[in-house]
């Protein structure tokens, strides 16, 4: 007869049948224990409780009813004596089994290493930065080192050097930030074509970027700071041939395969001849759409081979040097690339927008 079966029997019809009152208590805690062992989690808890404690069905109710309550007078002290003995053990038991399984919850989830972590967004690189690192990465395939120069340039090494006339339109106060009569930000990196010849014997091969300033208004397409990048070379045998293989080189990797490049003239203080080019446009591959105003072409960068004014003021010999340069704004590359059409998108700090590029 199991146990179960025992507790639902009278104690005196148990006792007739040879059991004594201590052997059946015994027998009931030896059975709890043995039980309690197999209790590993909250639900087992909660199932092994009821089978042991509940109301209505449990084990201790049931000897409760036909044990205690059945007993013989002359049985009753020592029934009495053990049911309750038996509960309190019972009752002591489950609460420190509880309070055990509770604190190893606590220290499996302190230790869960197959958890997933807290989420933490990560940063995205800013398109200006991935537009340079672009661009650093074409150009050092074709052995250009880099360099970055002062923000706050001498009067000199921004215009002077770079053989701009002293009426003309950007030294003026309308359109350069100065700093005091001599100092000011730079509105362009090709202060540090000066800076570089000065320093260094040709052959030389640079690309020269960073912030640049100008007395403009923001708008749409303007904003007082921006970012530019201008490659030159220099050597003794630098040719317009050169300048036009590497842009063409340069706007085929950055445009795209079949990106095809034209030269027009213009007019730059520090280069002659100087060129603008354009590129068929990405977009439409120059079939014509909105963003080449339906023109199939999209200009992209000035160019020209140094002027020898500017390698004389740098202390080089023109009939003995020359070299090329071509700049370019980095914002207006990111807006092209990316199809953005407010320059503002990329400085006001709007993570939503930002985090689109990785
Ligand atoms: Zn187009």
């Amino acid at each position: 007869m199991s146990f179960d079966e025992k507790a639902a029997r009278p104690i005196a019809e148990l006792v007739a049948a040879g059991e004594s009152v201590d052997a059946l208590y015994a027998e009931l805690l030896r059975a709890f224990e043995t039980e309690r062992g197999g209790v590993r989690s909250d639900d087992a808890l909660k199932t092994f409780r009821d089978r042991w404690l509940g109301r209505k069905n449990g084990l201790l109710s049931a000897t409760n009813d036909q044990w205690l309550k059945l007993a013989p007078r002359e049985l009753k002290p020592q029934v009495g004596k053990l049911q309750n003995e038996t509960r309190k053990r019972v009752e002591g038991d489950l609460a420190s089994l509880q309070e055990t399984l509770a604190a190893a919850g606590r220290k499996r989830k302190a230790i869960d290493v197959t958890l997933p972590g807290p989420r933490r967004d990560l940063g995205a690189r800013h398109p200006v930065r991935l537009v340079l690192e672009e661009c650093i990465e074409i150009f050092g395939s074709l052995g250009y080192s880099v360099a970055e120069g002062p923000e706050i340039e001498k009067f000199f090494y921004n215009f002077e050097a770079l053989n701009f006339p002293p009426d003309h339109p950007a030294v003026d106060e309308m359109d350069t930030l100065f700093v005091t009569d001599d100092t000011l930000l730079r509105t362009h990196t090709s202060p540090n074509q000066i800076r570089i010849m000065e320093a260094i014997e040709p052959p030389l091969r640079y690309v020269v970027h960073g912030k640049v300033y100008r007395n403009d208004a923001p708008d749409a397409t303007h904003s007082p700071m921006f970012h530019q990048l201008e490659v030159f070379a220099v050597s003794e045998s630098t040719t317009l041939g050169d300048l036009k293989g590497t842009l063409e080189y340069f706007a085929e990797r950055f445009f795209g395969k079949g990106t095809k490049t034209r030269l027009r003239p213009s007019f730059f203080p520090f280069t002659e001849p100087s060129a603008e080019m354009d590129v068929t446009c990405p977009f439409c591959a120059g079939r014509g759409c909105r963003i080449c105003k339906q023109t199939g072409w999209i200009e992209v960068l000035g160019c020209g081979m140094i002027d020898p004014n500017v390698l004389r003021s740098a202390g080089l010999d023109p009939d003995r040097y020359q070299g090329f340069a071509a700049g370019f704004g980095l914002d207006r590359f990111a807006m092209l690339k990316y199809d953005i059409n407010d320059i503002s998108l990329l400085y006001n700090g709007d993570v939503r927008f930002l985090r689109q590029f990785r």
